[in-house]
């Protein structure tokens, strides 16, 4: 069975259309790599997935777990666990990243959550990330570094426990390091075998120690080639020259 299921999809912003006819469709647990150059539309259909509204459906539809995701707002797919990870995350002052999770976490399940249960959970999930614990006293992304950004949404990642994490360019402009600590967080995200990615990179680092379902490449909106793992590799020797080509 599929878990979601993109079907035609054509999208516009701002009366532009971006997205041609996306076809896509993701199996529980599976990861799946969103490549292509700069301006293809990588990041309109991980928003559209997400449901924000700024992004016009024009034609298709969205299956997730088997029901229509576009009548569904954006906090209603959070709820049905669907996961963006911005390219550029928000900062909030006055909400510490503790409250911001434990409330995200609570909205998620609809319940309340023990705060002992909890506080470790977030440790765990923290040591992982290598975050000191003081972190979660911050305002959420307040003067956090690039690096402390993408690992605070890797962290929400890790506790929110969604069944599609869409993670767009979580590794971009990140150091050596931080792309390993992040991928190191990924992989724990992976290991229950339970939430499926969707990755969004221009970079193969992250992919190394992951494991890697299905590559798509997709250019001016279409999706022109799909593959296994090895895709992202002739594209990182080649380019996307002979996508662009055809
Ligand atoms: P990618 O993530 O592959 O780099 P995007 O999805 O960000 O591509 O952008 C695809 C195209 O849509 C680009 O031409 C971009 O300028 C346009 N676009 C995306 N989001 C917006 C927006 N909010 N307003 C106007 N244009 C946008
Ligand atoms: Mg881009
Ligand atoms: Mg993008």
């Amino acid at each position: 069975e599929q878990l979601l299921q993109v079907r035609n999809l054509s999208v516009s912003v701002e009366d532009k259309p971006i997205l041609h006819g996306i076809d896509l469709e993701v199996r529980p647990g599976e990861t799946h790599v969103l490549m292509g150059p700069n301006g293809a539309g990588k990041s309109t259909l991980g928003y559209t997935i997400m449901g924000s509204p700024r992004y016009e459906v024009t034609g298709g539809e969205i299956l997730f777990k088997g029901k229509q995701l576009l009548e569904e707002t954006a906090d209603q797919r959070a709820k049905d666990g669907i996961f963006l990870s911005f390219q550029n995350p928000l900062e909030v002052p006055g909400v510490s990243l503790r409250n911001f999770i434990r409330n995200a976490v609570e909205q998620r399940s609809g319940s309340r959550i023990k705060l002992w249960t909890f506080k470790k959970e977030l440790e765990q999930a923290m040591e992982v990330l290598q975050m000191d614990p003081s972190y979660g006293d911050r305002d959420l992304n307040v003067g956090f570094s690039g690096g402390e950004k993408k690992k605070a949404e890797i962290l929400q990642l890790l506790m929110l426990k969604p069944s599609l994490a869409i993670l767009d360019e979580t590794d971009s402009g990140l150091d050596v390091d931080a792309v390993r600590t992040v991928s190191k967080g990924v992989e724990e995200y992976q290991k229950d075998k339970k939430g499926a990615l969707l990755i969004i990179t221009h970079s193969t680092r992250i992919l190394e120690s992951l494991h890697v379902d299905k590559t798509h490449v997709l250019v001016n909106g279409k999706i022109v080639a799909s593959g296994d793992a090895s895709l992202v590799d002739e594209i990182n020797e080649h380019g996307f020259e002979r996508f662009l080509e055809a």
